[in-house]
């Protein structure tokens, strides 16, 4: 399997995000925990640079724990401020507010104790579906008066006031991910952040259960008892399309729709808490 993507998509994420930042100071990274270095890129130290950084763990509700904190760790320990959040509960925008206003307080001080008026600009960025637009919609949506547009910027933002010097951009930064790396590639397909049409589906989900059965055994066999049961060379999406009824006429198994069950069940949390790339050593690159 090997996975590509629009070169063509890719240049216009990178022109309105270098456009973007021009006008930016802090930059919240908004990451998947289930796969926190995948869903980065090398590209964005160099484009991040001069800024301060904030690294959000999104989806924590479906990753493991004890790994997240583990990449809390190992982020901090690299110098940058890294917590993990869950987009869908109410708490959210203050855990992220709170972290970006951490990240941004150096540069709010310097104004303030020289009377500038500036005002500290952050802007939440990642990869698609990591959660941008849940969490900003939190931040914008707790926080009613958005300050409006501003001259120089495109219309369609608004800045959201969190104190009289920082405002928070409503309009997520779009980065594209890291497929040139394989392993990274097929990390953010399991997740779905690469679109399942350009996808072999079957073979990314028979993928992703080999992945799941070595990583997690008992969840795989909570979830799906007759694979327990079965020798292993028969653990697939056969046995998974027969034992959840997904079966064609004539008796066939119809794997297509067992590749988009199962899926759908590891994106949404249902085969449990499962972190599927392990944090480095602490000290090694992330
Ligand atoms: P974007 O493409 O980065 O803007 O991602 P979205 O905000 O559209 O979210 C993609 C999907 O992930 C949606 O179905 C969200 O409901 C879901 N989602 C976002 N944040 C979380 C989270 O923290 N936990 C869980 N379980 N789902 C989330």
């Amino acid at each position: 399997m090997n996975i590509q993507w629009y070169p063509g998509h890719m240049a216009k994420s990178r022109r309105q995000l270098q456009e973007d930042l021009r006008i930016v100071d802090v930059i919240a990274e908004l990451v998947d925990a289930r796969v926190p270095g995948a869903s980065r890129n090398p590209d964005f130290d160099l484009l991040f640079s001069g800024k301060e950084r904030v690294v959000l763990l999104n989806k924590a509700d479906l990753a493991d724990p004890a790994e997240t904190r583990r990449w809390v760790r190992c982020f901090e320990s690299a110098g940058t401020i890294c917590v993990p959040v869950d987009a869908t509960r109410k708490d959210a925008a203050s855990i992220a507010v709170e972290s970006i206003a951490k990240a941004a307080s150096a540069r709010v001080e310097k104004m303030k104790t020289r009377g500038i008026s500036k005002v500290v600009r952050a802007m939440i960025v990642g990869i698609p579906n990591v959660g941008k637009s849940t969490l900003v919609n939190r931040i914008s949506g707790s926080r009613r008066a958005a300050v409006g547009d501003r001259p120089g910027v495109t219309r369609s933002k608004q800045w959201v006031r969190i104190s009289p010097y920082l405002e928070i951009c409503d309009t997520p930064g779009l980065l594209w991910p890291k497929l040139e790396d394989q392993a990274s590639a097929r990390m953010l397909a399991f997740i779905g952040s690469v679109r399942d049409e350009i996808m072999p589906v079957e073979e990314l989900a028979s993928e992703l259960l080999s992945l799941l059965v070595r990583i997690a055994p008992q969840a795989i066999y909570k979830r799906y008892p007759s694979f327990a049961e079965a020798p292993a060379e028969e653990i697939g999406l056969e046995l998974l399309a027969r034992s959840r009824g997904c079966v064609r006429s004539g008796d066939m198994p119809d794997t297509e729709r067992a590749a988009a069950l199962l899926l759908d069940e590891f994106r949404g949390g249902r085969i449990g808490r499962i972190t599927i790339e392990s944090a480095p050593d602490p000290g090694e690159r992330i």
